[in-house]
């Protein structure tokens, strides 16, 4: 066997400390127009991996980063691993280390087939929170991206992760309705945000990447037939604002913890809405030369 675990190919930036494990690569649906980025990023094929070549790489990392705390189960959808895998590689990483958080990220839809007696299972397994891509809570945004799931179904996960004391960190993507259906976007998912009460939301930008490139984000074809058109940068200032004045004061941490973001407030929505509001004010009553300056500063990364 090889003497180093196989690395992730993408983490939540929160999961900068934790083991990193793999349980499956790539992503089993592949389908999202605005992603791509696994074949984009050279893994074009979703496979799983053995239990026993999960075993080893937990021994790896741990004989690696003694000192972690955390741990994260990747690549997209490594729930489609099949229980036995994922709950053996859970049971086996509590066994073997003295981890106190476990997260993966997880798929509406593949927690949605598994039913809420198997995500009992894997909260007793020590599963402490999934990152769920909502990235709209409007049905015909969901359906024109081709993201497999309905904001009705990610509502039904949502409680039965509840139920089991699952934490829930949402993703949405600014951008995503472009900029026809930026209201409908931030309405729909203001209304999917208020209704989960997740205990994280954070915020994406969508990205064109490789534009005119083999590899160029599935959703430029749609760019160029005109069936989507970009939000601008300050659209999706404004989408931010919006979509906090629509959230109501929920125990939810609200987060833009992205490098590609064009405007950054964090903080609790029961406690910080007010603050964050007044900072997206006090940017947007800036020059307008000084807000294009910082939109043409601000990165595009993974
Ligand atoms: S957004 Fe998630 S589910 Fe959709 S293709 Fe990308 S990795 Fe797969």
């Amino acid at each position: 066997m090889i003497d180093h675990p196989e690395a992730l190919i993408i983490r939540p930036p929160s999961e900068w400390r934790s083991l990193l494990v793999r349980i499956t690569r790539g992503c089993n649906w592949n389908r999202c127009r605005f992603c791509g980025i696994y074949p984009a990023m050279g893994q074009p094929d979703f496979s799983r991996r053995t239990l026993d070549e999960i075993k080893h790489d937990i021994d790896l990392l741990i004989r690696l980063h003694p000192g972690a705390e955390t741990a994260f189960f990747g690549d997209a959808d490594p729930l489609a691993a099949g229980q036995d895998t994922f709950i053996g590689a859970a049971h086996y990483l509590r066994e073997v280390s003295e981890i106190q958080r476990l997260t993966c990220y997880a798929r509406a839809s593949t927690l949605h087939k598994l039913g809420p007696e198997n995500i009992r299972l894997l909260a007793e397994a020590g599963l402490n929170r999934v990152h769920l891509g909502l990235e709209s809570g409007d049905p015909e945004i969901l359906q024109f991206h081709r993201k497999g799931q309905s904001p009705e179904m990610v509502v039904t996960v949502a409680r039965w992760l509840k139920e089991v004391g699952i934490e829930i960190s949402y993703y949405v993507l600014l951008g995503l309705g472009g900029r026809d259906k930026s209201e409908q976007h931030i309405t729909g998912t203001a209304r999917i945000i208020n209704e989960t009460e997740p205990e994280f939301v954070r915020l994406r930008r969508l990205w064109l990447y490789g534009a005119g490139s083999e590899g160029e984000c599935p959703l430029m074809q749609q760019v160029r037939d005109g069936s989507f058109i970009e939000q601008t940068p300050e659209g999706t200032v404004f989408e931010v604002r919006q979509l906090l004045e629509l959230l109501e004061p929920l125990d939810t941490f609200f987060a833009c913890d992205h490098a590609n973001n064009y405007i950054n407030v964090s903080g609790l929505l029961k406690e910080d809405r007010e603050d964050m509001l007044r900072e997206i004010d006090d940017f947007l009553a800036l020059p307008e030369e000084q807000r294009q300056a910082h939109y043409t500063r601000v990165g595009s990364r993974i």
